[in-house]
């Protein structure tokens, strides 16, 4: 057997996919699927000295002496009905085919109406030719890796194919170029390539490869593209009923798990984010499926300096992703163009995995960190794959198996929590009027008896407590000795008990328990959702008791995310008179606190609180950003040496003692002192 690393690379290219053109032209500038796409990227591969550009009369010297130095050209060649047939329907091979024998007149009526909303597609004179040849030479690059012709392939061609259905062809894509190359090598070599993995980096979603491999368990089709919540081209098919882009569409009856969706939740996405897929989702499921030969669909408008798609994946990451997929199937490997509208960006990505494919280490690359809302929908997918593959178990829980005894720990927690302030302070739960009662309410509010009479009273509300927990790393799992409350809030609570306070406990879940959620991981509740849950609570709890109390000193402490609810009191009741002090820890967004009605508010608020920080807040790493925060509407902000809302709490416990005595039953009329002027 010939040793693979000693084969050339192989790249396919023909000038004649270039004569699909648009035969709507006119004064408009040209359509992004630019027939110089594929030329640009031919003429960087020979610029670089990738591809032989020199006389013929060298050839055979290079052949004898380096037969690796260059990719050995492939040559296309049109693909057969019979081929095409492999994946769609005889009428849409006629569909296109009929093309040619239309007039130009013809064409450009076409090409006008077809060239707007999903069908986004555009027709030429030459286009059904070009189409077949593209298929082909895509159909020849993955014959020559399969075959062991070559140790791996690039077939530079267009028109693209993955947004081609079995039965319309759509989004700039005539023929659905890979699955007919898959098809075609899956039956010419059953024995050697019967898995094969698709990985499809387009910025699009490649919903005709998807639903064509939908139920079919030998093709593994993972995707990532920008979803945006199913508005992000290809969107949402008009039938209801065919699959779109969406991450919990996994693939049908024997295909289940078989098709991966790692769907970006915007544009935006950068090099941290797909290698992070790559590390997290691509990689452990590929080598879990091992395939026999991986085909990339390799569009390049997820590049950076690619208007169309927006996203920032820079060559070296290309390079990194080509490398890691090199290491599957015995490096058999075909890359084949699909979208990719930057001239400049994608002649540059292409050559950065041309490079990697001959056998050029990637280069060095720092890596970003991943955002965060796209770190959310990597957890979702992996949740998505858990019952189909073992590598996307660890860490996931089938809440739906878990049955009755389960409780959700946020609850139990609380539950002690009350336990505790009960047995220590004789706290007793405020009862709250609601419209529905969850489990999550019943310790909502804890308060300490007689609060009604009591002329100092001290509101806390905050967060539930922070866990620590150790997973076992073998298997996931956490024994409870290994896992750590941190609830900094009590020694609050103990200093206000042995001063006389009442004491009002607000706990904010980050998650209302409905018995009948079975999503393995819930994200805490975004900024709208946190805020009409604490305003409705907050505002009940001043209107129906703290508001007809005769209380001389009442003061909030806001701990956490929970600090909303002081914001959204100060807000949306006048009650700034009646308030001694505002304490406040911060480890997330800071809240402006300003009143249309009230322009003192602000003043007011910057006098009368202390707003600690968390040393680590991005506001204290951006000067502008810092500036910002110290303006009045933010508060008596304060940079805590401390990270973290426990460490915070405790180190602060003595300043904000003695805050809040020094302001204990003085003059609040609203004059200022002598030291404030
Ligand atoms: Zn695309």
């Amino acid at each position: 057997m010939r040793r693979r690393g000693l084969l050339p690379t192989g790249c396919c290219y023909d000038d004649r996919m270039k004569l699909h053109a648009n035969a709507d032209f006119g004064p408009l500038p040209h359509h992004p699927e630019d027939p110089r796409r594929i030329e640009e990227i031919m003429k960087m591969l020979k610029k670089a000295g990738l591809v032989f550009s020199g006389s013929d009369s060298e050839l055979l010297d290079i052949l004898r002496d380096a037969p690796t130095k260059y990719m050995w050209r492939i040559p296309a060649r049109p693909a057969t009905k019979q081929e095409i047939c492999t994946v769609h329907t005889p009428r849409h091979f006629d569909w296109v085919r009929e093309l040619s024998d239309m007039s130009t007149r013809e064409l450009r009526v076409l090409s006008h109406n077809l060239d707007q909303g999903r069908a986004s597609l555009y027709v030429g004179g030459m286009s059904y030719e070009a189409a077949l040849l593209s298929a082909g030479g895509c159909i020849e690059t993955c014959k020559n890796v399969a075959a062991g012709h070559v140790k791996n392939a690039f077939a530079i061609i267009r028109p693209p194919g993955h947004h081609a259905e079995y039965d319309t062809p759509m989004g700039f894509c005539l023929f659905n170029n890979v699955p007919v190359a898959t098809k075609v090598c899956q039956n010419e070599y059953p024995d050697t390539c019967r898995k094969v993995l698709i990985l499809d980096w387009d910025v699009h979603h490649g919903n005709g490869v998807q639903n064509i491999f939908y139920e079919d368990p030998n093709v593994l089709y993972i995707s990532l593209h920008v979803y945006e919540n199913g508005n992000f081209y290809p969107g949402k098919p008009e039938n209801p009923m065919i699959p779109d882009g969406d991450l919990d569409k996994v693939g049908e009856g024997l295909g289940q798990g078989r098709n991966v969706n790692i769907a970006w939740p915007s544009q935006g996405m950068g090099d941290g984010e797909y290698l992070a897929a790559f590390q997290k989702i691509v990689m452990p499921i590929a080598h879990e499926f091992n395939p026999d030969m991986v085909i990339i669909s390799a569009g390049f408008d997820a590049a950076d300096g690619d208007e169309l798609g927006g996203c920032f994946v820079t060559p070296p990451c290309y390079a990194h992703m080509t490398h890691m997929l090199m290491s599957l199937a015995g490096g058999k490997l075909a890359v084949c163009l699909e979208g990719g509208y930057n001239l400049k960006a994608i002649s540059h990505s292409a050559l950065a995995v041309a490079r990697t494919l001959m056998g050029e280490p990637p280069p060095q690359m720092e890596i970003p960190p991943i955002n965060k809302e796209a770190a959310r929908v990597l957890t979702r997918v992996q949740a998505a794959h858990a019952p189909y593959w073992e590598c996307m178990r660890p860490g996931i829980i089938d809440v739906q198996e878990l049955g009755d005894n389960a409780a959700r720990l946020h609850d139990v927690i609380r539950g002690y929590q009350r336990q505790v302030l009960s047995e220590k302070y004789s706290m007793i739960p405020l009862f709250i009027q609601r419209e529905v009662l969850y489990k999550s309410f019943e310790n909502q509010v804890l308060v300490t008896p007689g609060l009604q009479a009591k002329r100092k009273i001290l509101l806390v509300i905050h967060d539930p407590p922070e866990l620590r927990v150790m997973p076992d790393l073998v298997d996931n799992t956490v024994d409870p000795h290994n896992g750590h409350v941190l609830d900094g809030v009590v020694s609050y609570i103990d200093w206000a008990h042995k001063n006389d306070f009442g004491i009002l406990d607000i706990n904010i879940p980050h998650y209302i328990t409905h018995p009948e959620d079975i999503d393995a991981f819930t994200p805490r509740p975004n900024e709208k959702t946190l805020q009409r849950q604490i305003l409705e609570l907050v505002c009940y709890i001043w209107d129906n008791y703290l508001q007809l109390y005769d209380v001389e000193d009442l003061f909030l402490v806001g701990v956490g995310n929970a600090y909303l609810g002081i914001k959204v009191l100060l807000t949306n009741r006048d009650c700034k008179s009646r308030i001694a002090g505002v304490v406040n820890f911060v480890t997330g967004n800071l809240r402006p606190v300003k009143s249309e009605t009230d322009t003192e508010l602000s003043t007011w608020y910057k006098r009368n609180s202390l707003v600690y920080v968390t040393n680590d807040h991005a506001c204290w790493r951006d000067e502008d950003l810092t500036k910002k925060v110290l303006k009045r509407r933010f508060g008596g902000v304060q940079r805590s040496p401390e990270v973290g809302l426990n460490r915070m709490m405790d180190r602060h416990a003595k300043e904000v003692f003695e805050f809040i005595n020094e302001r204990v039953s003085q003059d609040r009329s609203g004059n200022t002192t002598e030291e404030e002027k």
